[in-house]
């Protein structure tokens, strides 16, 4: 098999990213291709850069419709300094039978005999490269040369280059320029949506009467009554607490997204995105809509931001050390208008005058009430009883 190994800072992965991967893919006929973000660029100081997570995301939309790139969180994990020859010692022992091609593009390849244990590198893989800039392919194949000579094996890509850089992106989104056509739409998008390199989730354009009209088909009369009144609650809540009434306000409409589809579509959207985290909640049924909301959100509504999509999902089970907007939607649906369950005033106080004594007050009404009809705890709901002192 013949492997392409792809690392990056990837922040953000652009239009140049995907182009050079692509003709790396047709002109080297890979078998597969590895994308790796790295944890801390060792060749250069990061500037502005998102949280591992993020890049990870990002890449992985833009490498949606290419089947044979895998993203790989094998540096994320490993934390530290991202060195190549650590990744590709590691992989070696994954793939032993492979040939490693090491994809990069024509700057990091001039730098290449000073990266950290250099020889083995080029002992370990074909060093393939590809022009950032018109006239750039003679220096690289005078350097390829170079490095056969010393019995490196090369590739240079013939390729037309986009001179694009993330370095430029980051930039312009900072002063409010447009960068739409520089990265995949999607990936735009959860740059605006997630606030990344100074944009504002709160001035994201959020299609709100999309959002409106989709649970209106999807979910019955008094469900779809229900998630407005968690979105008013919330919004409420956000603004008495210093949350983004914004977010607060779509994530507590569409809180109850998949509540109204069958089991078996709840466990399908769960399982796409490997929420089921734990064997048990295959028994709990009632708990799935949660799970299953994320994926449905992602894909069918392109809601990227991930507090939006962690308060959905949490909002049934909750988990330890709850970030402010999955309290405030936590709590919207416990208190929201059409609630009428005998202590709902009291808890409402309580919701006003504290978020977390109102939470821990939920918190021992649901152990007791789990425990009288048998039902368990989750391992997240267990955290969050171990982090408020509630006895289980
Ligand atoms: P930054 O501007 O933050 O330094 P970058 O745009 O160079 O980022 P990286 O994530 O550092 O992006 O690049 C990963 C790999 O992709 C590197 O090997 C780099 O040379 C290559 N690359 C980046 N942009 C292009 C481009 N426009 N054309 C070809 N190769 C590119």
């Amino acid at each position: 098999m013949k492997l392409g190994i792809f690392g990056g800072t990837f922040n953000p992965i652009h239009n140049g990213h995907i182009h050079l991967l692509g003709e790396y893919l047709e002109q080297l006929r890979l078998d597969r291709v590895l994308l790796i973000p790295t944890n801390q660029p060792p060749h250069k100081p990061a500037q502005q850069l998102a949280s591992g997570e993020h890049r990870f995301n990002m890449c992985r939309i833009a490498v949606k419709g290419m089947p044979q790139v895998e993203v790989s969180d094998l540096e994320l994990r490993r934390q530290g300094s991202s060195y190549t020859v650590d990744t590709l010692r590691q992989l070696r022992r994954q793939y032993p039978q492979d040939t490693f091609y090491l994809l990069m593009g024509g700057d990091m390849f001039l730098t290449i005999e000073q990266w950290h244990d250099a020889d083995e590198i080029l002992s370990m893989a074909v060093i393939c490269a590809g022009a950032r800039s018109p006239g750039e392919s003679e220096g690289l194949r005078r350097y390829a040369a170079q490095l056969a000579a010393k019995g490196a094996k090369t590739e240079i890509l013939d390729l037309k280059p986009i001179a694009v850089s993330s370095t430029r992106i980051r930039g312009a989104i900072s002063q409010g320029g447009d960068t739409a056509r520089l990265v995949d739409p999607q990936v735009y998008d959860y740059i605006g949506q997630n606030g990344l390199y100074g944009c504002q989730a709160d001035q994201y354009p959020w299609d709100l009467s999309r959002y409106n009209q989709t649970i209106e088909v999807l979910l019955k009369p008094r469900r779809y009554h229900h998630s407005i009144c968690v979105a008013k609650e919330a919004v409420g809540l956000a603004r008495r607490y210093g949350a983004s009434t914004q977010l607060a306000y779509v994530a507590g409409l569409l809180h109850d997204v998949c509540k109204n589809m069958t089991g078996e579509e709840q466990l399908q959207w769960a399982q796409k995105y490997a929420i089921i985290s734990e064997k048990i909640l295959f028994q709990m049924p009632q708990l799935w809509h949660s799970m299953a909301a994320p994926g449905y959100l992602r894909d069918v509504l392109n809601i990227q931001n991930l507090e939006i999509l962690n308060a959905v999902r949490y909002h049934t089970t909750g988990r330890a050390n709850m970030s402010l907007l999955e309290k405030v939607i936590y709590l919207a649906d416990l208190v929201s208008e059409d609630r009428d369950y005998p202590d709902v005033e009291q808890m409402r106080q309580l919701a006003c005058h504290s978020m977390d004594e109102a939470i821990k007050e939920s918190l021992v009404f649901t152990v007791k009430n789990l425990r009288q009809s048998g039902t368990p705890l989750t391992l997240d709901t267990m955290d969050m009883c171990r982090q408020y002192g509630v006895a289980f």
